[in-house]
């Protein structure tokens, strides 16, 4: 009887191995081909600046659409994108159209837009990344200066002095940097001043709880008091309600992004949602 039971949970176990390995060969296949098919898309995230009100700048989201598995959440692909190195092509890729889409948006008359992109560790191994990089900006017609590049605490896990260098480099063309997803990770405190950043982005985790939980009050103040001593200017992810706002606003944050201003908008949506707070402004 057991030796039976043993043979069943194996056999469950076993086809359920066999679709995990599935879905990931098919990922793994489709994102070979994703770019040349124009499956990815860019999804843009408005963040506002809380002295002005207004729209400051985008986070572009990459999105993917396969044609048999459907939407595909980037926390799946992105790692297997980086696992295979295709995230070097696809970050490229994603720095180019990110910048054209906001040069675009600059022409239009919002000149001061920027945008931010997010960056894996697996770019920075790349010898000529600064190069490359300079490349794609220069394609779009893009200051540098309104291009932001989003880098984890996990960025320098393997090769610290390297990625030091290519982070001053870019710096040097005048790129902002921002540490993304701030307090999840394991050294969080020793970056602050190792690292010549530009921009610290206060973790969801931190902000969501915010309202409720006094705790977490007290760390989300005294993150943006830090960075505001260190001269980081400060974004809030992950804003959901008003409640997060207003606390926010009174602890001096610099800017937020979430789901109270908008959700991540097509080019189209989002184009068409400045064009309505110009209007508001006026
Ligand atoms: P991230 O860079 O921290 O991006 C923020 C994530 O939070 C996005 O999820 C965004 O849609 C979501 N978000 C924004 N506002 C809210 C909110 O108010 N509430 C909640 N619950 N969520 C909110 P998304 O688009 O699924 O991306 C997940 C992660 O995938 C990103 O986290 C980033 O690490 C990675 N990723 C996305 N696009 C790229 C890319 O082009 N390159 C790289 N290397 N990673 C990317
Ligand atoms: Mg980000
Ligand atoms: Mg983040
Ligand atoms: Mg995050």
């Amino acid at each position: 009887k057991v030796k039976e039971l043993g043979g069943a949970s194996y056999c469950v176990f076993s086809s359920e191995m066999n679709e995990e390995v599935q879905r990931r060969l098919l990922i793994e296949s489709g994102l070979r081909r994703a770019l040349e098919r124009t499956e990815l898309y860019l999804v843009y995230q408005p963040y506002v600046d809380l002295q002005t009100s207004n729209i400051v700048g985008h986070e572009a989201l990459l999105r993917w659409n396969h044609p048999d598995l459907g939407f595909v959440s980037p926390v799946e692909f992105i790692p297997v994108a980086e696992e295979t190195g295709l995230i070097v092509e696809i970050g490229l890729w994603t720095i180019r159209e990110a910048c054209r889409q906001t040069k675009l948006w600059q022409e239009e008359g919002h000149q001061d837009l920027t945008i931010s992109v997010n960056m894996s560790g697996r770019q920075f191994q790349q010898q000529n990344l600064v190069e490359t990089v300079r490349n794609a900006i220069a394609s779009s017609g893009l200051d540098p200066a309104f291009l932001t590049l989003e880098i984890t605490e996990n960025i320098a896990i393997h090769n610290e002095r390297n990625v030091m260098t290519k982070l001053q480099e870019l710096k040097d063309i005048g790129i902002r940097i921002a540490l993304d997803d701030f307090g999840t990770g394991y050294s969080s405190l020793s970056y602050l001043g190792k690292y010549p950043l530009d921009i610290l982005k206060i973790d969801k985790s931190f902000v969501q709880h915010s309202y409720t939980d006094s705790g977490e009050k007290e760390i989300v103040k005294t993150i943006i008091a830090m960075a505001h001593s260190l001269k980081l200017k400060v974004i809030a992810e992950g804003v959901e309600t008003t409640e997060q706002l207003q606390y926010l606003e009174q602890e001096r944050c610099d800017v937020v992004q979430g789901y109270l201003i908008s959700r991540p908008l097509t080019a189209e949506d989002c184009g068409a949602f400045l064009r309505s707070k110009r209007h508001d402004a006026r």
